[in-house]
């Protein structure tokens, strides 16, 4: 429950919504979403209903580690990228807080593809998963922004 204060103080703090399956963290005043305990894609789809996410907004455009905003790369990031990669077509992208150099590769590609398929789904929105989203509450509505 520590970890839970602790994330709840911060979404607290910066006026965040609070994504969760612990049901041990209602009423504690900041805006709480509850995701069913389902496989990740009911749960996408859940959060696209429940919080408008765009699974296709800006895809890759920040950093795996540490969130930040990630700029196109330059001469000396490509520099690093390795032979194979550096031939792929782009866009290549770097992080100005860690250094590291993003590329389009199979991992991209895959992914891809699955927020694509996750976007789809959440606009379909199946009948059978009905009964999974009559389970998912709102707290106190959501807020502004996904933590
Ligand atoms: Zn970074």
């Amino acid at each position: 429950m520590a970890a839970g204060c602790g994330l709840l103080a911060r979404a607290r703090r910066e006026g965040r919504l609070l994504l969760t399956c612990d049901r041990r963290l209602d009423g504690r005043a900041v805006a709480i979403l509850h995701l069913p305990m389902a496989p990740l894609e009911v749960q996408a789809r859940e959060l696209a209903r429940q919080a408008r996410v765009d699974w296709c907004r800006a895809p890759f455009t920040r950093c795996l580690v540490d969130n930040a905003p990630l700029r196109p790369a330059d001469a000396g990031d490509m520099r690093r990228v390795p032979e194979p990669a550096a031939r792929l077509p782009g866009p290549f992208r770097s992080c100005p807080a860690c250094g590291r150099v993003f590329w389009p590769g199979s991992h991209v590609r895959r992914m891809r593809a699955r927020l694509e398929a996750l976007a789809a789904a959440s606009q379909a929105s199946p009948t059978s998963v009905r009964s999974t989203k009559e389970q998912v509450a709102t707290t106190q509505g959501a807020g502004p922004g996904a933590a």
